[in-house]
Formats: C-alpha cells, sequence, structure tokens
C-alpha cells in the first residue's frame, strides 16, 4: 500500500514525501478512503498510530478539490499542545497551497487568533473554551463549516468538555461529514456519536493494546525511595530522551527540582506553568536542549515527540487506559522505546489490569546496588501513609 493509491491532490502527494511518510499506517490505510468518500467515521486506535494524518489528509483533498474562502473545517481537541501539533500537521501538508489554519486555545492572548479569524482561515483548529469565546464574540463563524472532527473524544469528555462540545455543535451546520477519533471506546463516547454523527463506518485498530515496539519493566520501590532510585537509575541507562511521568503537577515541579541537581538538563510540563512556559518545555525538549521532561498526564496526553527513548512513570498512572496513554509517547511509529514503572505495593492491583490488556507478564528489575532499606524519614510517615489513589475527580487537577 503507498500514499499514491488515495489519489490525493498532488500537492500532497509531495508534501507526504517530503515529510517523510512512505507507507500509511493502517488507520490511514483503513480510514482515509473513507473520509474521501464523504463517510462519518468512528475511528479507534492507540495513540501514535497516525491518526492526525488519517483525518488531516482528507480534509485538505476536499479542500483543495472544490475551493472556496471561507472556514470550512474545524478540528476540536482537548489540550493546548495538541491544537498547537494539529495545526503545525496542517501546516506540513498544506504549504505550497493557500489552505490556511489557526489554533484556538486559552492561556496565550486572544488578539492573534482574533487576527486570524478576521483575515479568514478555511480549518479551525480549537481547544473548546476559548473557541466557544470566539464564537460568542462572534470573532469565529461556523456556519460553514463542512467538515467537524473530534479528536481524542474519550479526553475530552474526561476533562468536562461535554457540555462545550454541545454547544460549538449548536453552530456548526448539521449537514456536514463528522470524524470522531478516541483512544478508548466507553458508553459516553458512543452516545455522543449517537448523536453528533450520521450512519459512521467504524475502524478500529489495535485496541487499547500498547505500542508493540515498547519493552516495559517494573522497578519495585518503596514510595519515599523513589527520587534516589531515579537518578540511580538514569546513571545507568543510556539516557537520550526521557519523558516522566508523575501523578500530580506539585510532584511534577518537586521531582524536576531535585533532577536539576544532578547533571541531567531538565524541563516540566504541568498545569501550573504558563503557556509560554510549556511551549519552552516542549520545544527545549523536541530540540533535544532537556534530556528529561517532567510531566502530568493532562500535559503529556497524546503529545507527539520524536525519539523519546524512556518513559518513566515514576507514578503509577490512575488506570490502566492512562498507563497505555503514557506508554504511546514512546516506541511511536515503529520506532523503539523503553517504559520504566515504579511501583509501590499499593500498586499490585492495577499491575494485574494492565498485565491482563497486556496479555503479558511484565517483568520486575531490581537494581543490585541499590540499599532499598533506607527507613523512611519520620516527617514524611504521615503524608506516606495517606497516599490515596487519586479519585475520578482529582485526576484531571494537573
Ligand atoms: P496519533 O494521533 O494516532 O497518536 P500521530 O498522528 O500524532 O498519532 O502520529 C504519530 C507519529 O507518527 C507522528 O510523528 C507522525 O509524524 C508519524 N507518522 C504518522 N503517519 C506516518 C506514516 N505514514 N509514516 C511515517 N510516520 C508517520
Ligand atoms: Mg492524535
Amino acid at each position: 500500500m503507498s500514499f499514491n493509491q488515495f489519489n490525493l491532490d498532488s500537492r500532497l502527494n509531495t508534501a507526504i514525501k517530503r515529510a517523510g511518510f512512505y507507507k500509511p499506517t493502517p488507520i490511514q490505510t483503513s480510514a482515509i478512503p473513507i473520509a474521501l468518500a464523504g463517510h462519518d467515521l468512528i475511528g479507534t486506535a492507540q495513540t501514535g498510530t497516525g491518526k492526525t494524518a488519517a483525518f488531516v489528509l482528507p480534509i485538505l483533498h476536499k479542500l483543495l478539490n472544490n475551493p472556496g474562502k471561507r472556514t470550512r473545517a474545524l478540528i476540536i481537541t482537548p489540550t493546548r499542545e495538541l491544537a498547537e501539533q494539529i495545526h503545525q500537521t496542517i501546516g506540513i501538508f498544506s504549504s505550497g497551497t493557500n489552505i490556511r489554519s489557526v489554533a484556538i486555545y486559552g492561556g496565550v492572548g486572544a488578539a492573534p487568533q482574533i487576527e486570524a479569524l478576521h483575515r479568514g482561515v478555511e480549518i479551525i483548529v480549537a481547544c473548546p473554551g476559548r473557541l466557544l469565546d470566539h464564537i460568542q464574540n462572534k470573532h469565529a463563524k461556523l456556519g460553514t463549516v463542512e467538515v467537524l472532527v473530534l479528536d481524542e473524544a474519550d479526553r475530552m469528555l474526561d476533562m468536562g468538555f461535554l457540555p462545550d462540545i454541545k454547544r460549538i455543535l449548536r453552530h456548526v451546520p448539521k449537514k456536514r461529514q463528522t470524524m470522531l477519533y478516541s483512544a478508548t471506546f466507553p458508553k459516553e463516547i458512543e452516545q455522543l456519536a449517537s448523536h453528533t454523527l450520521y450512519k459512521p463506518k467504524r475502524v478500529a485498530i489495535g485496541l487499547v493494546r500498547p505500542a508493540y515496539t515498547v519493552d516495559h519493566t517494573l522497578f519495585p520501590v518503596p514510595q519515599h525511595l523513589k527520587s534516589r532510585l531515579l537518578i540511580k537509575l538514569l546513571d545507568q541507562t543510556e539516557t537520550k530522551s526521557i519523558l516522566i511521568f508523575t501523578r500530580t503537577k506539585h510532584r511534577a515541579q518537586n521531582l524536576a527540582k531535585k533532577i536539576k541537581r544532578t547533571k541531567y538538563k531538565v524541563t516540566s510540563l504541568h498545569g501550573d506553568r504558563t503557556q509560554g512556559q510549556r511551549r519552552a518545555a516542549l520545544n527545549g525538549f523536541k530540540q533535544g536542549r532537556y534530556q528529561i521532561m517532567v510531566a502530568t498526564d493532562i500535559a503529556a496526553r497524546g503529545l507527539d515527540i520524536d525519539g523519546i527513548s524512556h518513559v518513566i512513570n515514576y507514578d503509577m498512572p490512575g488506570t490502566a487506559d492512562a498507563y497505555i496513554h503514557r506508554i504511546g509517547r514512546t516506541g511511536r511509529a515503529q520506532r523503539t522505546g523503553e517504559a520504566f514503572t515504579f511501583v509501590t505495593p499499593d500498586d499490585q492491583a492495577l499491575v494485574q489490569k494492565i498485565e491482563k490488556i497486556m496479555k503479558q507478564k511484565l517483568p520486575k528489575k531490581t537494581l543490585s546496588d541499590f540499599d532499598y532499606v533506607v527507613p523512611k524519614p519520620k516527617n514524611q510517615q504521615r503524608t506516606q501513609n495517606r497516599r490515596p489513589r487519586p479519585s475520578s475527580s482529582r485526576r484531571y487537577n494537573r
């Protein structure tokens, strides 16, 4: 299978070659023809499988095939980073055409977004909240939208965006093509889909099984020795590009501080940082100025970062799904990666769930030259004992 078989606009084929894509991924192979035929579509595939191009290429083809200067496609996505990433992907594939897109998200000034909207764009990539602001202030007009994409729909629901999405939908014409992408397919998504899509075709690839190119290792460790073990592990690992996940933004902040005292260049990505800091962190990590980025789930969800060699779960994620998403950051698009997960005795139940989904036992490893029996310092004992599993309402305070 090659991209030529889709009979895409020749400018797109040129851009695809320039992007270094030789072969469509399985989700692209299945979804692109359906999207080109104008059908509604529900796509389920794990992260890193190439969903972005699976909807961006058909949209661009449609826009080029029948040109018109008005807002014709709307892509809704949960996080600022994803909006930015999709906007950039559109930029890559549409270079050499006069298609314009804008990324709309909060945490940054509205003025440049408003200017872009008034100048005119064919594609809007947006997070729900800020888009609603622009709709209310009459800067964004969605009455001519022909294609709607809901990207990472499960995460948008988790983050409480459903009311916002419903409000946005009222401004989009009923007659349109809708594509919904989700890594998981809980019943709420099924409901949203039944209201939003018309006779959708379904494409499901590698349901919630993590990338097979990733090696998983568990590191049992008492809670209070995690940071020590981490430093030891970093010293023993061929470190290229490491993404570390913590449970909360405070833990991300603290851990980044601890790592900063060592020889490693580190940055962090979490909800307490400003949009400017988040962008600088992400770019610095992508460009290799930082070897390590410490992040929370929300901040790092769906990010496409090339060449991450290791994902380290410093804290176990809240759910087995979240584990799969985190691991999706490495081993992307057939590269190989390693996933290290720190497990405390509290984490056993979740480990079993993950092993069930992955249909394999995850190997456990201990470091021979690490002292695992250092007692807990007195002043930490109370908080340690109270460490709760995040409840669903707390999970997103990140
Ligand atoms: P998803 O949205 O499914 O998590 P992305 O669309 O972000 O995945 O794609 C993951 C990575 O794979 C990106 O770096 C992207 O450039 C790359 N990629 C996507 N499709 C192809 C392809 N056909 N050939 C090579 N690389 C690809
Ligand atoms: Mg994606």
